[in-house]
Parts: C-alpha cells; structure tokens; sequence
C-alpha cells in the first residue's frame, strides 16, 4: 500500500475518489512521513495498544497507528470517507472504522469492546474546529484511557500547558492538568497539510495522572468558579464570581475567603494557581 504521507499518492487517492477537503469537518490531511513518526513515538504505542483514533481521514495516520498499535479504533464522521478508507486500510485486519461523531460515542463502550474495558490510547490529528470539546470529553468522560497524543493548533497546546500569569492561561489549562501531565512533543508547519491551514500546530501528549494533582471536595464547583473567573477575565475575581448567576456567591464572601487564602481582594482569576482555586472553592462551598 502507497504511504499516503507522500503528498503525491495524497493527491492520488483524493483524485481517484473525487473527494475534496471539506472545510466542515475540519479536514487537512497530514502528508509529512517525519511529524507521523513522531506522532506514533511521542503515543508510545506497542502491539498491546488499543488506539482510538479520532478523524482517520483517508487513512494516513490510520496507517502508521494499524502497524505499531494490536488494535485501532477509528471514528470519523464524515461517510463520504468510508469508501476511501475500505481501500487504504485494507491489507489491515486489526483497524475498525466507525462512522460516529465523537463527542457522541460512548468511549468507555469502544474501549470494553475492542480492549476488553483495559486502557486505551488516544491518538488524532484534530479537527481544531472542536478541539477543545473532544479534549474535555476525553478527559472527563471516565473512560479508560491512558493517554492522548493529539495534533492541535500550536496556539491551543500552549494554553494547555502553561500557567498562572501568562496570557494564555485559562480554563483550558487548568483542566487539562487537573486530569493530565500535558507535554507539547513538536511543533508543526502548516506546510506538512493538505489542503495547508492558516495556523502551525503542535503535537500534545496528556497523559493521565491517575489521581487529580489537588484535593477538591466537588471538581464540578470548582470548575464552575474557574470558567466565571476566565470568562471575565479583566474583572476582579470578586467582581467576576459575584456577576456569574450560576454560582450563587456574593461579593462578601468571595472576599472573606480570599482573605483567608492570603490573597489581596482586587487579585484577578488569571494569577490564580490550581491548588488556589481548589481552596477556593472549598472555602465558599461550606
Ligand atoms: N487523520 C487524518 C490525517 O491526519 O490526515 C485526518 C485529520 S483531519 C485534521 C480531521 C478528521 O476528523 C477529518 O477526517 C474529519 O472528517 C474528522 N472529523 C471532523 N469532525 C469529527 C467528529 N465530530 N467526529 C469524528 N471525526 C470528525
């Protein structure tokens, strides 16, 4: 079978099935053999791996992941693609493809029947269109998984990763290292795509920490509280978690507890830690 890294048999296929890129789903396929060989060593995948691919496209990373992994899962939505990707993944017998929306399957179903409920490894080059659903799915839906390697817009893997003070700090890094040891594998021109996107990417591991990094009595408050801080982002965090109906605090008490946290009461969301917003939400959950 052609390696479709080689944006020449990329073309080939494409042409043979008269299919375009649709811009939708988020489609750009990737055509560099070096960033997959990444992928595939940054994943740590084994023969005793059940991957799940998200988006296999017309099969590309379905390819290098049906080599390395015992078993590959793979969800895409779009059936226009399933035709193509019975040709390019036929000399394989261990590669599955559902046609499913992900953030509509039952993950933990996919890992019970193809890795008898053991954990899975998720690998994808991402639609970004919904890159960060899919990665709150997959963090929080309690599904075995032990790991995810994805493929994101460089933008989004560094708010993944990065902390207090920093612009790009948010509600997205603070849940992904509330479930995960983020790790940014490479970084990705847009000229290793087809169609090229406007955007460099990144590749990100996550993986699972097991047991979150902080003791939190209910995640779902905390994380309420971290979206309000976020979403008013140049407001003061009294003035912010106050104005958030939802969360039912008034200015008195958002005050009173940072008081008691040390924290000065004009601090911003943006300069709080997660251990600090875990405290938080203790104290105005009594
Ligand atoms: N894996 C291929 C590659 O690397 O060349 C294609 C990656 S492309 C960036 C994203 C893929 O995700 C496309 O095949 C697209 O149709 C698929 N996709 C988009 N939204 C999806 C969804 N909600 N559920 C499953 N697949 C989806």
């Amino acid at each position: 079978m052609a390696d479709l890294a080689n944006p020449v048999n990329t073309l080939a296929v494409l042409k043979k099935y008269g299919f375009t890129a649709q811009k939708k789903y988020g489609q750009n396929f990737l055509i560099d053999a070096n960033v997959l060989e990444k992928i595939i060593s940054g994943a740590q995948i084994t023969k005793d791996d059940c991957v799940l691919e998200i988006g296999p496209g017309i099969g590309t990373m379905t390819q290098y992941l049906a080599e390395a992994a015992g078993q590959v899962a793979a969800v895409e939505i779009d059936r226009h693609l399933l035709p193509v990707l019975a040709d390019t993944l036929s000399p394989y017998d261990n590669v599955t493809v559902i046609n499913e929306d992900i953030l509509k399957v039952d993950i933990t179903q996919i890992a019970g029947q193809y890795h008898e409920g053991r954990p899975i490894k998720v690998v994808a080059n991402l639609p970004y269109y919904i890159t960060t659903p899919v990665i709150l799915k997959l963090l929080q839906c309690e599904a075995p998984i032990e790991s995810i390697a994805v493929m994101v817009q460089k933008e989004v893997a560094q708010r993944m990763e990065s902390g207090p003070g920093s612009k790009d700090y948010g509600s997205l890094s603070l849940a992904v290292q509330y479930y995960a040891e983020p790790e940014i594998l490479t970084l990705v021109s847009a000229s290793c795509f087809l169609p090229r996107p406007n955007v460099d990417s990144a590749v990100i591991r996550l993986k699972s920490c097991g047991k979150p990094p902080v003791h939190v009595q209910d995640d779902k408050f905390m994380f309420s509280l971290i979206r309000a801080a976020f979403n008013q982002r140049r407001k003061t965090l009294v003035n912010g978690l106050a104005n958030a109906a939802d969360l039912q605090v008034t200015k008195g008490e958002v005050s009173a507890a940072l008081l008691k946290m040390g924290l000065p009461a004009t601090v911003r969301g943006e300069t709080l830690s997660l251990q600090e917003f875990a405290q938080l939400a203790d104290l105005l959950r009594r």
